[in-house]
């Protein structure tokens, strides 16, 4: 970490998030992770659902060695727990996995089974957002693969935008790019994909919380389905 870096403020942050999100709209997804590897270093990191590679795969290149977060639910499908052990061992990344602090039996023990099923909010804090928040904590910047074209609560996402919540700078290098752009990055740089999503799946979450989407449905119908609930909370 260089002077410079340490010695941001949070209005500095800010102010730098602000200006990217303005100068970096028409830059490519690797312009704008290479502009996060530059101007934060070792104090930038992604996080991946391990739905598929794709932003970590673009991060590499920008910044090889860069730490990948994921978040270890307990209630992830193997395919996930197979795709994140996949990325570890052939990408020129370091997969840092974060852990809630209960395991889903003591987290039964304290609230009774199947807490997704009656309070998804109270799961999702508990299992996403506290792990997430505290495992961002030493990082200035972080990427995610949010696309605007996958529901309408993600339809503004900026390429580099403010984290007000976690006091960071959110980037989204691939914002702007469609379900063909994503497919044909990783045709065309042979991306590890999550093997559900050739199974019915559009999108992957944990698994009593994720169905196979129908024809016609948006890539995040999948999700919380039949709930009015369409985000975990990390992105809100
Ligand atoms: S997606 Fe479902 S199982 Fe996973 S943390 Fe949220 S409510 Fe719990």
């Amino acid at each position: 970490m260089t002077a410079l870096q340490e010695e941001r403020t949070t209005d500095d942050l800010r102010a730098l998030a602000e200006r990217a999100g303005r100068e970096l709209e028409d830059a490519t997804a690797l312009e704008i992770l290479q502009w996060a590897a530059k101007t934060f270093g070792d104090r930038f990191c992604v996080t991946s659902s391990m739905e598929d590679a794709v932003v970590a795969h673009l991060a590499s290149r920008a910044l090889p060695g860069v730490d990948v977060v994921f978040l270890d639910t307990g209630y992830h499908f193997p395919e996930t727990i197979g795709t994140r052990d996949a990325v570890e061992a052939v990408m020129d990344v370091n997969v840092i996995t974060l852990t809630p602090r209960r395991t889903v039996a003591e987290q039964d023990a304290e609230y009774g089974p199947r807490l997704h099923e009656r309070d998804p909010d109270l799961c999702c804090a508990l299992r996403k957002v506290k792990p997430l928040e505290e495992g961002l904590k030493g990082y200035q910047a972080w990427a995610t693969g949010l696309r605007r074209d996958e529901s309408e609560t993600r339809a503004n996402t900026p390429v580099v935008g403010w984290d007000e919540k976690r006091g960071k700078v959110k980037i989204s290098p691939i914002a702007k790019w469609s379900q063909e752009d994503v497919q044909t990055y990783v045709t065309e740089h042979g991306v590890l994909t999550n093997p559900l999503l050739t199974d019915g799946y559009a999108s992957v979450g944990c698994a009593p919380c994720t169905r196979r989407v129908l024809e016609g449905e948006d890539a995040r119908a999948g999700r919380w389905a039949g709930r009015s609930k369409t985000e975990c909370g990390l992105h809100g």
